[in-house]
């Protein structure tokens, strides 16, 4: 590892400015009522894309801006920290790596600089369904070739933003499980132009925050055979291949929300006079909020770590793994010392608090289970016996 430095180059510090500032155009008014109402940010979005945010780590070649993990990284978290929902717009930087490293050149020219410019969406990645939740490999979804073209039926639970995207990320079962050496072959992955598509309903589910998230449902559902990404079968190598890149930009999306319910508790405690001084100069409220900063800046370092070695092309399971779940936890802890220090204003909606704990909660469940985590940190850092 060359690169070992964890200070911020002057550029980084720009970009990091530059898009606090951007954010800072969407106050807490326009989250709010977004959140109540259940709809997608947008007016956010599309500024965000016009500035070429979203296509920060699409190559130049292909529209981009070329950047790194830790630059997409520090976006999605000063997009919490300002008291945004990243949740809106992280998985596009995550499934595009998908079609860069696995598809075709000419996949990657008919679709990656219009994603760059925004002209198309990939904000959906199909996985999660009813039967099989954490268990992948157990996905019933099948696509079945016939000529030019896949049939795909089935279900998926839990998918986000397919109503604001144009393209989605499927993984489907090619092969039976029962015709394969290994339950991880015969999943493949498509690349699916969802726009008008037959037999595909979108179900929205009202959940705990804003996610914009849905059951979906395949009914004969016909793709052209060149949606597939990569070779057919080996669809869960190039998921999981995928996965560290996700579960960096996700901690980073906590460790945003972190900074920001740090910085709301700080001020509000500062200033709250209760008893004649400011609550703040309790040891029952400040410490909470003191040691709830230290578990962000800790959670941060791995975070950098696992986001230089992806950057540097080195392996970074383990720290990208370890960094998702410490980076969910810091910033879950830091919202219960938000709120608590925020007495009942902490559950008033106009104090924002109580939107920013539901949208963190998620990182704990979603994309991976902290106890997944754990599984994964036991099994394969430490090498103790496989727990499922
Ligand atoms: C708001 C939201 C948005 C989402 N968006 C997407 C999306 O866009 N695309 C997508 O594909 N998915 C999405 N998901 C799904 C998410 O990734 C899954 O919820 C998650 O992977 C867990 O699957 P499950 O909910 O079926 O839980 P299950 O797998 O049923 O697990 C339930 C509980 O049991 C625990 N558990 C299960 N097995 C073990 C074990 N062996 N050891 C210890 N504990 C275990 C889990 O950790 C968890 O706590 C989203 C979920 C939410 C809530």
């Amino acid at each position: 590892m060359k690169d070992m430095t964890f200070t911020l180059t002057e550029e980084q510090r720009a970009l990091k400015a530059a898009v606090y500032e951007l954010c800072k155009q969407y106050p807490p008014e326009y989250w709010r009522e977004l959140d109540a109402k259940r709809e997608y940010p947008d007016a956010f979005i599309n500024e965000l894309t016009k500035a070429g945010y979203l296509a920060a780590l699409i190559p130049h070649e292909y529209g981009g801006a070329g950047l790194g993990i830790v630059e997409g990284g520090l976006i999605l978290e000063e997009i919490n920290r300002s008291g945004g929902n990243a949740g809106a717009c992280h998985a596009q930087m995550y499934i595009m790596g998908t079609v860069l490293r696995h598809g075709s050149e000419a996949q990657k020219n008919t679709y990656l600089p219009k994603i760059a410019t925004g002209e198309l969406r990939l904000q959906a990645f199909g996985v999660t369904e009813p039967n099989s939740g954490s268990d992948t490999t157990k996905l019933q979804t099948t696509a079945i070739k016939q000529g030019d073209r896949y049939i795909v039926n089935g279900q998926k639970m839990f998918i986000s933003r397919v109503l604001q995207s144009d393209l989605m990320l499927l993984l489907a079962r090619t092969t039976p499980v029962d015709q394969v050496k290994k339950k991880t072959d015969g999943l493949s992955v498509f690349l699916v132009d969802i726009r008008g598509l037959r037999g595909f309903e979108v179900r929205p589910l009202r959940m705990m925050m804003n996610h914009s998230t849905n059951a979906l449902f395949f009914d004969n559902v016909e793709i052209p055979a060149d949606s597939l990404i990569g070779q057919e079968g080996k669809g869960f190598s190039y998921i999981l291949d995928g996965m560290n890149a996700e579960r960096i930009l996700v901690a980073s999306d906590s460790l945003g929300d972190g900074r920001w319910f740090i910085e709301k508790a700080v001020a509000y405690s500062s200033q709250r006079v209760i008893f004649g001084r400011p609550i703040g100069a309790n040891q029952g409220v400040q410490f909470p909020i003191a040691k709830a900063h230290m578990a962000i800046e800790a959670a941060d370092l791995m975070r950098t770590k696992a986001a230089k070695l992806f950057d540097a092309g080195e392996p970074c399971g383990p720290e990208a793994n370890m960094a998702k779940y410490l980076a969910a936890e810091a910033a879950w802890d830091a919202g219960n010392a938000c709120i608590d220090a925020h007495g009942g204003y902490g559950y008033a909606e106009e104090y924002d608090v109580e939107r920013k704990f539901r949208e963190a909660r998620l990182y704990k469940t979603a994309p991976i289970n902290n106890n997944l985590v754990m599984a994964y940190v036991g099994e394969h850092v430490l090498g103790m016996p496989r727990s499922y």
